[in-house]
């Protein structure tokens, strides 16, 4: 498989995702490529309201990256994209926002065990969007 087929593969999942993760998605998948070319996605789902990606070889700094974008997954609305909180409506789990919210209620906590703690890495994107762009 070459660098670009691999990559392919990988965003070849964003359909089975729901549509307000698949920027974040995309953009965790483009920062996979740019440590390890080859990285392959096995699986890639919302799962109690968080997104889960699953891959077949990786190592830290991969599993960092998909820690990251997980944390960040419940934060963001799953149905638009827009800032969102865990949520549940009986057993069911998503994240929305207060627009996607209609029968559910913010769930106090995650119903899984996470083992890892998440700290994520201060995002510099709008400070250097700005600088590219002045207005
Ligand atoms: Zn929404």
């Amino acid at each position: 498989m070459t660098e670009g087929s691999t990559l392919d593969a990988n965003l070849s999942w964003t359909p089975g995702l729901p549509e307000g993760w698949q920027p974040l998605y995309h953009e965790v998948i483009h920062a996979i490529a740019a440590i390890d070319p080859f990285a392959k996605v096995v699986d890639a789902k919302e799962k109690f309201g968080e997104m889960r990606v699953y891959m077949k070889e990786f190592d830290e700094p991969i599993f960092d990256l998909i820690d990251a974008a997980t944390a960040k997954s419940r934060t963001l609305c799953q149905m638009c994209g827009e800032k969102g909180v865990l949520s549940r409506n009986g057993g069911f789990y998503a994240t929305v926002c207060p627009k996607h919210s209609d029968g559910f209620e913010p769930a106090k906590f995650s119903p899984m065990r996470h083992v890892r703690m998440i700290i994520p890495k201060p995002d510099g994107e709008d400070a250097d969007q700005k600088k590219e762009k002045p207005e």
